[in-house]
């Protein structure tokens, strides 16, 4: 099970962040669990692997579709027999571009930033880089930014060396990262391990498992589309670090 923060909130096992595969439902969003009244609010980590099987991705996903393409609102909740008003933040994927039964694209109201929801539940957010790649026929890769997590037990020996699936193995949750090294040429990168606090800082770039309909989408959007911001543009024109 390990840290309570680093549990994923659907199967309670480890959650190595790992962009394509797992996300975070930061507590600020202040999203309701709908389908657990005893519990208000959902926060945490999870593997989207989980998600997808979940018997609540339903109202999960309603109420994420409310936060990330909202503009904000006020919500109530009870808490013993009190209740509380509550600013929910919307984070203004406002604009719907394409839907199909399979996903839905949203574009930012504010920024050059996408979303992505699929209907079997993970959620991806996109930047002008990421859609250049798409235009040139390039998978969308993501990550590289360094984490930072408190492991469940000490890893295996040559952590400094180990590939991504070794080290999912040896921290037993493999099975929750399905097609992730086979789809996403997913690199893990060692940056240092303090073992007094099990603490592991590390790197994983992979390319975002994202559905052949959004791909075809963007490529063709990604040539005509207007930047809301010039300076994401400059990043769309003279990015080719990807
Ligand atoms: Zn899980």
């Amino acid at each position: 099970m390990g840290d309570n923060n680093a549990s994923c909130r659907i199967c309670g096992q480890f959650v190595l962040q790992v962009p394509g595969w797992t996300s975070i439902v930061p507590s600020y969003w202040s999203m309701r669990a709908t389908w657990r009244p005893e519990h208000e609010f959902f926060h945490g980590p999870l593997h989207f692997s989980c998600l997808t099987g979940w018997e609540h991705l339903e109202p999960f996903q309603k109420e994420l579709k409310e936060i990330l393409t909202g503009r904000g609102r006020e919500i109530t909740v009870e808490v013993g027999s009190a209740e509380h008003t509550v600013s929910q933040p919307g984070l203004y994927f406002s604009e719907l571009l394409y839907a199909n039964e399979e996903c839905s694209i949203h574009r930012n109201t504010s920024y050059d930033e996408w979303l992505v929801l699929t209907a079997k539940g993970p959620w991806f957010t996109l930047r002008p880089k990421h859609l250049k790649a798409l235009t040139e026929g390039r998978p969308v890769r993501d990550g590289g930014d360094g984490e930072r997590i408190v492991l469940p037990a000490d890893p295996a020996p040559g952590i400094e060396t180990a590939a991504l699936p070794d080290l999912l193995d040896s921290l037993g949750v493999r099975s929750r990262y399905p097609g992730v090294v086979e789809l996403g040429e997913a690199v893990f990168e060692f940056w240092g391990y303090y073992p007094r606090k099990r603490i592991l800082e590390y790197g994983v770039t992979a390319d975002l498992p994202l559905p052949d309909s959004v791909v075809d989408f963007l490529a063709e959007y990604a040539r005509r589309y207007e930047p809301t911001s010039f300076e994401e543009f400059d990043e769309f024109e003279d990015d080719d670090d990807m």
